[in-house]
This record gives structure tokens, sequence and C-alpha cells, in this order.
């Protein structure tokens, strides 16, 4: 490592910037948006603030002075940016004055460089190359932007309002690490991520110990309830990843496809819960309890489910029992499978005057079917999304004919959406049970409407099969 990273106290005087065009303005802003006061030398004479606004360019002078005689006292940096040789002449000379200088894209005359920089108010995260890569240092800053909750500069803040008086509670060095660690890890740090400061400063006002708190040997437990999406693992939100990295343990569906679970922290207990069809499996009561049980013994606890919780995934029932039990818990939310089948197989589900509205059901098994309101469903306008529809298609084709709507209505399977080996088989109402025998198993489900007329090829199937034209064929051969 030939350069430390430090970090600079803007307030403690002014910059002098110094150079020209494009390349300037560009360290203006980084300035600027820093919160520096700047003395710019333009050699090209520009006044050009590169869209920066009236409240920066109160931090902003320029000087005609000739930047190698100008007066430095006082100056905490000097940059050149375009400056050409005058750049090469201001490094000698802040060199010969102490100054630290850094002309840019040239280490050889810089006695500092300017790091990737991730800002999160009070956490800043600055990635170097030693000048070697600003590009690589770029793609570094990117994979830690999406690492970092948005919100942990407002979670720094938020502890150094409290420190001085919570560090005046607690004498010992150690034990107040510990304090921070626990409020950081448990309920109050994510209420603060979540953006709930208030409950988070009511909670800690709450502490009558903070000594006390410190040394409880248990951390706090908690659970979140996590969207797997459908099982492409890139479909994972930023936040559902972050979860799968922190967690202790996850109790997740057989749904959730073995490419997700590699994104689980290798250390990470996993349990596989939840039913597939025909196989028993552990009920939602002995669920509900080994996930409270988890979260009380002090670990962080991911309950992953395919899709979103709250589609047909009983993520209602769970977050209830949690409730109950006064387990601090999280809701993520995830892609469900209508919503990536539509995508994968481009189906749009609403269609400008063609199709308004959407409804997803569940049609699990035919006695599930019966008991479904089909005449809810008679506009020609609504498409309808069904989950776990595959063994009642039948039924799901008897209750929507006995509804109205006509046998010719376009309807699509789709198997295994995102997955890899995703599968559709496009029809009409007619052929339903047919088409779900044409995607080799599950899980599927089933888009009927007119949208599905608009659907893009089954590529995986036949890149030259067009859906439209399926559709359209069978309509002249039924005429
Ligand atoms: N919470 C889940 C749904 C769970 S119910 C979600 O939001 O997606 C299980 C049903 O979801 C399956 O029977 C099937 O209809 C559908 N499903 C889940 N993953 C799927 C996938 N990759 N492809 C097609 N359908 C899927």
């Amino acid at each position: 490592m030939r350069f430390l990273p430090v970090f600079l106290d803007l307030k403690a005087g002014p910059v002098v910037l110094i150079g020209a065009g494009e390349l300037l303005r560009t360290k203006l802003r980084v300035l600027a948006a820093a919160g520096a006061r700047i003395r710019v030398h333009a050699i090209d004479g520009s006044r050009e603030l590169g869209g920066l606004d009236g409240k920066d360019a109160a931090q902003i002078e320029f000087i005609a002075t000739d930047p190698l005689v100008a007066d430095l006292s006082g100056v905490i940096a000097v940059v050149c940016a375009g400056a050409g040789d005058v750049g090469v002449a201001m490094s000698i000379r802040a060199k010969a004055l102490g100054l630290p200088v850094n002309v840019m894209d040239d280490p050889e005359h810089s006695s500092f460089i300017f790091p990737a920089i991730v800002d999160r108010g009070d956490v800043v995260v600055a990635v170097g190359t030693g000048g070697t890569s600003p590009v690589v240092a770029r793609r570094v800053r990117e994979k830690i932007e999406a690492l970092l909750p948005a919100r942990i500069g407002e979670l720094a803040e938020f502890i150094g309002g409290f420190r001085k008086s919570v560090n005046e509670r607690i004498a010992e060095f150690p034990l107040r690490r510990r304090f921070w660690e626990r409020v950081i890890d448990g309920s109050i740090g994510a209420s603060v991520l979540a953006g709930r400061k208030g409950e988070a400063e009511t909670a800690l006002k709450a502490i009558s110990d903070p000594s006390e708190f410190a040394r409880a040997d248990k951390p706090e437990g908690s659970v979140a309830l996590v969207g797997a999406g459908p099982g492409d693992p890139d479909l994972l939100t930023i936040k559902a990843l972050r979860a799968l990295q922190d967690a202790d343990i996850v109790f997740h569906d057989e749904l959730v496809s073995p490419e997700i679970l590699d994104r689980i922290r290798r250390d990470t207990t996993r349990v596989a819960v939840g039913r597939r069809v025909g196989k028993p499996g552990i009920g939602q009561d002995a669920i509900n309890r080994r996930m409270i049980e988890a979260a009380q013994s002090g670990q962080r606890v991911v309950r992953l489910k395919g899709g979103d919780p709250f589609v047909f995934g009983r993520g209602g029932e769970e977050v209830e029992a949690l409730r109950a039990a006064g387990i601090a818990y999280s809701i993520i939310p995830g892609i469900t499978a209508g919503l990536g089948g539509a995508a994968d197989f481009e189906v749009p589900l609403t269609y400008r005057h063609e199709a308004t509205r959407i409804t997803f059901l569940t049609a699990h098994k035919a006695r599930d079917a019966e008991t479904v309101d089909w005449s809810t469903l008679t506009d020609t306008r609504m498409t309808v999304v069904v989950y776990m529809g595959m063994t009642a298609a039948p039924a799901v084709r008897a209750g929507l004919f006995a509804a109205g709507r006509s046998p010719e209505t376009p309807v699509g399977v789709f198997a295994r959406v995102t997955r890899p080996d995703a599968q559709g088989a496009i029809g009409t109402l007619r052929d339903l049970p047919e088409l779900v025998r044409q995607v080799s198993g599950g899980p599927a489900i089933l888009i009927i409407g007119d949208v599905v007329r608009h659907a893009g090829s089954l590529h995986r199937q036949n890149a030259t099969t067009n859906p439209a034209q399926i559709i359209s064929d069978l309509l002249d051969a039924a005429e």
C-alpha cells in the first residue's frame, strides 16, 4: 500500500483547484458535494460551474491570480485537473510548502489521490487502487453500494446522538462496545435501517440499565420473512440478499431454487420446511414454533419463501404468530411467480383498453376450485393468473366456462419461470388441461386472458414458435 486512506477535514480551510474544461468541473462537483470551500484558478478563464447551483456557488471563489504565485497560506490541499504543465509546476510548489497535492491522472506528481467514494452521510467508504485503475475502484464501489443498507448513515447519526449520554452511564469500555453492538445488531438498529427512527428512539430510551442490557448473554433474535422470487437468483432484491448473508438460520420452502440457496452464507443452518404437493412436510404450526424458538434463542432467522411471502405464501399467518410471540420481524417482498412468468414469456398483464384488471387466484385442488366464485371473473378485460392450478386445470376451465368465458380465450401455462428450464405452452381455454400436460412438470402458473396473444416467442421451447400464430391457427381450426 503506497497511499494510506485518511479523511480530510474540509472545515479546516479552503482547497485550491487549478485546471480547465470538463476535468476541472468534475473535480469541482466532487469537492462541492463534499462541502469544501474551493478557490478556483481556471486556466481557460471560464467561470462555468458545471451544473452546480447557487448553494454550492457560495462555497466557490474564482481567483484571477497566477496559481504559481498565489497566496497559499491556510490552504489545506491543492488539486489540479486538466491543468497541463501548470499542474506539474504546482505540484513542485505545493510539495515545497508541505501541502498535500493531487494532479489528476498523474500519481507521480501527487502526494494524495482521490478514492472512489460511497457517501451515506456520516458513513463514507473510500475505495482506492493506488492510482492504478479508477475503473476497478468504481466497480468495487458499486459492489459496496449494493451491500450497504441505504440508511446506514442515518444509523451512524442516530448512534452519534446518543453516544455521549450512554457512554457516561457505562464505565467499562468493552461493555460500551457490547452495548452498541447489541443496539446495532438488534431490533433498534433494524428500526433505524427500516426508516422508523421514532420507534428506535423510544426503544433505546426505554433501556433502564444500559450495563445490564450490554451484559445480557443472549443477543436479540429476529425473523425476516423474505421473498425469494420465482427462481432466478438475480431477481432477489438487494435487501433479500443482505438478509441471507446476515442470517444464522434459514427456514426455506422446498420451492426455493438451489441457486438461491447458494447465496446463503456457508456457515448458516438451513432447514427445509413447507410441503410439496403430495409429500408430507412440517405443519404450519410447527414452522411457526421453530421460527419463534430460534429467534428467542437469539438467532437471526430468515423465513425464505418462493415468490412473495404475502402472495399465497401464508406469510400473513406467520406474521401474526410472530406478533403474538413479541418477536422483532421484518418483511422483504419478492417477485411473485405471476410477475416472473409475465416477464419471462413477455405477457403484459395489463394492456391499454384490452386488459384493465388482474386477478390472482389459487385453485389448489378441484375442491378449492369449487369454492372460487367464478361469476366474478366474467369480465373479458380481466387477466386471470392462477397459482397452484395444474391439477385443478379441468376445474378451472369448467368454472370459467360456467362464468361465460369463451372457450377461445387465450391461455398460457408457464412452468418453472425465470429458471434455466422454464417452459411455456400456449393455446385456448378449451385446451387448458392438454396445455398443462405439455409443460413437463411444475411449478407452473396459468395466465388466462386476451393479453396472452401478445406473448413473446416461447424461446426456451422452440425459438420459432409465435404465440399469436398458435392462437390464430387454433381459432381458424375451430371455425
Ligand atoms: N408465494 C409464491 C406462491 C406460492 S404458491 C409466489 O408469490 O410466487 C405456489 C405456486 O406458485 C405454484 O403452484 C405455482 O403456481 C407458482 N409458482 C411458484 N414458483 C413458480 C415458478 N418458478 N414458475 C411457475 N410458477 C411458480
